[in-house]
This record gives structure tokens, sequence and C-alpha cells, in this order.
């Protein structure tokens, strides 16, 4: 027997969840279907499983989209203030930390249970385990989704099956492919904020510093910039600097990163020649990076020297290797590991107002599944937030 909804969403993530709960209030009947035993299960391992919910300062400059124009309007309707209002209108304690970055104290199933919270109470049914088998469009106003052995039928259907980051999660490339068979453009994906892998040779000089952390400003080819800690890895260089820019990375590109970021380092090395000649370039390096990486960074005899046996050439490649270190990395971790995923259903197929299909009514995108990335920091649970909002009061 066929059960007819006003709403069916697929994928009872972030923006799903959010999406049903906005229409259920309006008094929308609505399905959310999953394939799934657990609703919103990359919400549970966020932030260290603190769940970063949000930002306290959100702008459109913090996403990458093809159209950078297109997040603006769900961002200003409903902006971090209203889901930090939601979150303490539940009693969800939480804590900022650099950034304005926006965590929960206790853990990040308390957003998922507010969230499942505001779907029943806005009467949303969600079926979880249940794998679709068709998607199709009856007529103008009607689709059709057969799924867990089960027929349902609605005049709005709402895609929010997330990006393919985290396969193990479930991520699966449904939404894309669901966009092309509606006819809808799909711009190419890659893994976003993720670590970046070493090459064979660079592994095997570096692999020893794995767990060392120190603060950095990294620069892309494209010079966007983020002054965040660096962490090296077995496999390569990791921590917040690295995720950041990895949104902005091409392969084969090299980065520049700035071990000394909030000093001139050919005026420090300058400072202590004057004051203490004799001193060792390894000793000096010393104090302001972990032993382990200045040796790794550099020779044997020239750490061995006396500053002032450094030419002024010799000491001014120094202080540029610490201020521009140019690196050029392997590759990313990949889907594996990453946090999200750059690309997807192009925005300028949909409204940037409620996220429906331009040329197919009833139809909507919301969440990750579209070509809109955020930055690391809240940022995408936000994007989330507000897309499924905005398209919660449509659909
Ligand atoms: P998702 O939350 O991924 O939800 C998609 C849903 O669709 C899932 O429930 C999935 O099971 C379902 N689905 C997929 N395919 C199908 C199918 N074929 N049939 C039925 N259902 C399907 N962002 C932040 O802002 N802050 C953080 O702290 C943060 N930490 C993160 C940590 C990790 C490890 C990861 C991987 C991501 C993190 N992110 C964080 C990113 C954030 O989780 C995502 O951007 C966000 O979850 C996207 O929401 P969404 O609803 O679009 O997709």
């Amino acid at each position: 027997m066929t059960q007819q909804f006003d709403v069916i969403i697929i994928g009872a993530g972030a923006a799903g969840l959010m999406c049903a709960a906005t229409a259920g209030y309006r008094g929308r009947s609505v399905l959310v279907i999953d394939n799934a035993k657990k609703a919103g299960r990359k919400i549970l391992i966020s932030g260290g499983g603190r769940c970063n919910f949000t930002n306290q300062s959100v702008s459109p400059d913090n996403f990458l989209c093809g159209n950078p124009h297109f997040v603006k309007s769900a961002l200003a309707r409903y902006p971090s203030s209203n889901f930090i209002e939601l979150v303490e209108r539940h009693g969800i304690e939480y804590h900022e930390r650099d950034h304005g970055q926006l965590f929960c104290n206790d853990s990040a199933k308390d957003i998922v249970d507010m969230l499942l919270t505001e779907c029943d109470w806005a009467g949303v049914t969600i079926s979880l385990r249940s794998e679709i088998k068709y998607v199709k469009q009856l007529d103008e106003q009607q689709f059709e989704v057969h799924a867990g052995g089960q027929c349902y039928q609605a005049n709005s259907l709402v895609i929010a099956t997330g990006g393919l980051s985290m396969p193990k999660l479930g991520a699966t490339p449904f939404g894309y492919k669901l966009a092309e068979q509606f006819g809808l453009k799909v711009l190419p994906t890659r893994a976003g904020l993720v670590p970046f892998t070493w090459h064979s040779d660079q592994k095997e000089h570096f692999e020893a510093l794995s767990g060392i952390a120190v603060p950095s400003c990294i620069t892309a080819a494209n010079g966007k910039q983020f002054s965040e800690a660096l962490l090296f890895t077995h496999r390569g260089l990791s921590g917040p600097a690295i995720l950041q820019i990895s949104n902005y990375w091409q392969p084969g590109e090299a980065v520049s990163i700035n071990l000394l970021p909030k000093q001139d380092a050919a005026s420090l090395i300058e400072q202590v020649l004057s004051q203490h000649p004799k001193q060792s370039l390894k000793n000096t390096l010393s104090q302001w990076l972990p032993k382990r990486l200045v040796e790794a960074l550099f020779d044997e005899n020239t750490l061995a020297k006396a500053l002032n046996q450094l030419g002024h050439g010799e000491r001014d490649s120094i202080a540029a290797k610490l201020n521009n270190w140019q690196i050029t990395m392997n590759g990313t971790e990949g889907y594996r590991t990453a946090e999200v995923t750059l690309g997807g259903v192009d925005t300028n197929e949909l409204s940037s107002k409620t996220m429906q299909a331009n040329n197919v009514k009833g139809l909507y995108f919301i969440g990750e599944v579209m070509d809109v990335t955020g930055w690391l920091g809240g940022f995408n649970f936000q994007w989330a937030w507000a897309s499924g909002v905005a398209c919660g009061l449509d659909c």
C-alpha cells in the first residue's frame, strides 16, 4: 500500500533532521528515510565527540561555492545565533574555543537528541535502515519513493544525503546520482578538510616527527592563508592549519608554511648573532622550534656551525625556510578521513532562498550534497542548519 506524505526527506543527518522539524512545525506531514541504523551518525562523531555545532561569527567568506553569493540568503535567514538559542532552549551546555567555535560540554549526542526531540514534537516520521530502491516523479507535483519494501508518495522530495566523506559511516553518492537522474548538473567532487600525505622520500625523512605540533601560518598557491596549529603525523601533515588549507589546495601545488608565524626569522637570527655569535645554529633554532623538527629541516653540518660561521646568504636561506617553507605534498588521505566533500550539486541549479531545483518543482537539495563547503570551525553544520531551515520553510 502506498503511504502519502507532504514531504519526503532522504537523509536523517544534520540538514535532513533540521529541515524535517521545520517543515513539521508548519503542519506538513514529513517522512525522513535513511539507510543507516542511527540518525545523525556524523554529528555523533563530530568535533571529537563534542560536536562543533556552529561558530559565533559566520560569514559567506567562510564557505567555498562555485557561486559565492549563493549562501548569503540562507545564512542571513538562519544565523548561528538562532541555532545557539535552540541549543540553550534544550538546556545543552556548551563552551567556546578558539576562533568562535562552539562545542557541547558533554557530548555530540546532545545535539542529535535535540534534533530528534524537535522532530518528535513536530510530528515527523523517521524510517531508518531503509534502502532506497527507486525514486521517480509521477507528475509535476508527485514523487514516488520505494524504500525498505514500502512505497511512499509526496509533493516535495528533499535530498539530504550528504557528501562522500567517511564511507564507513554510510556515505553514498546517492544524492549526486539522483540530481543527475533529474537533469541537474553535479560539479566534480574531492575530499576537503583532510590531512596531507608524504611522498615516500619525505615519509622516510619526516616520519619520526609524528606527534609534533607547532603554531603555523599556511598559505596555498592561490594566496588563501590560515594561522592555526600544524601537526606532523606518520602519514603526512595534519592539524587545523592543514585541514583548512586542503580545501584550497590542488594536486601538485606547493604550500608555504611559516613555522615562526609571529616573528621575522631573519631579524631573530641577526639579533642572536649580535648577542651570542658563537652559539650554534642548532641551539639557536631549538629555542623557537622543537629540536627534532630543527634536525629534520636542516642538515647536520649547517646546524653544527656557530652563527658567525654562517654567511649572509646562508642565514637568509635559513630564515626563508623558517618563514616560508615550501613543501609539495603527495596528496591527501582522501574520503576515508576527510571531514567534508568539495563540489556536488551545482548551486546554479537551485534557488538560494528555498534550495528548490529551478527546473524540477518540488525537488530540493540541502546540506553537504550541494556544492557548498565550509571552513573548519562549525561552518559545515551551520550550513546544514541554515539550508535545512530555508528548505523546511518552503517544502
Ligand atoms: P550528513 O550529516 O552526512 O547526513 C547524510 C545522511 O544521509 C546520513 O544519515 C546518511 O546515512 C544518509 N544517506 C546517505 N546515503 C543514503 C542513501 N543512499 N539512502 C538513505 N540515506 C542515505 N562539521 C562541523 O560543522 N563541525 C564539526 O565538528 C564537524 N566534525 C566532523 C567530524 C567528522 C569526522 C566528519 C566526517 C565531519 C565533520 N563535520 C563537522 C562535517 C559535518 O559532519 C557535515 O558537513 C554535515 O554532517 C553535513 O550534513 P548533511 O546533513 O548534509 O549530511
